[in-house]
């Protein structure tokens, strides 16, 4: 594997990633994951804390597109107000959809990047593009054994993070303790 699971940058909430940050690295497409991202996975619906943000982008030129790999029901009616361009299905950490949505959008990849909560789709999805990764702290993970195991598998690579970057955020989500 000729790249790391390492996130590029660790946030404890999207709205840390400001206009200003993103316009600052050059990028123009932000690809974001919604579940634990930017809503719970109960949430049906974006807070106006969200709908502000991806207000914000907008404001900056910075296309967004919804990237996720729940289906199409969820993330329509999470869209139905705000009406972006977004994938369903996207098999993440596969980056099909990522590219050629890329290409449709008429944005280079260097100008793209990819937010989520999770190492294993979207951190990857992000590194397989060579594209830059954000990651945040995932809002309320599901408890089930699934995501339990996930989320332990996680923990190896932020510790390593933490390690190369010493004001990195809380890391207590992932029981990392210093
Ligand atoms: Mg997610």
């Amino acid at each position: 594997m000729k790249y790391t699971l390492q996130p590029d940058a660790l946030f404890a909430t999207y709205s840390e990633i400001t206009p200003a940050y993103l316009t600052e690295k050059g990028i123009k497409l932000l690809f974001t994951d919604v579940d634990n991202t930017l809503a719970p996975y109960e949430t049906p619906d974006p807070d106006d804390a969200v709908k502000t943000w991806l207000a914000s982008l907008k404001e900056a030129g910075i296309k967004v597109v919804f990237v996720s790999n729940n289906k199409s029901p969820r993330l329509d009616r999470f869209n139905q107000t705000l009406g972006l361009a977004a994938c369903p299905n996207a098999k993440k950490p596969f980056v099909g959809v990522l590219k050629k949505t890329a290409k449709e959008a008429g944005t280079p990849l260097f100008a793209c990047a990819l937010l989520g909560d999770q190492i294993f789709t979207d951190v990857w999805a992000g590194k397989r593009l060579g594209i830059l990764s954000l990651m945040v702290a995932p809002i309320k993970d599901k408890t089930t054994l699934f995501f339990r195991t996930k989320r332990r598998l996680e923990r190896p690579i932020l510790k390593k993070f933490a390690k190369a970057h010493p004001d990195h955020i809380d890391l207590s989500f992932w029981k990392i303790k210093e």
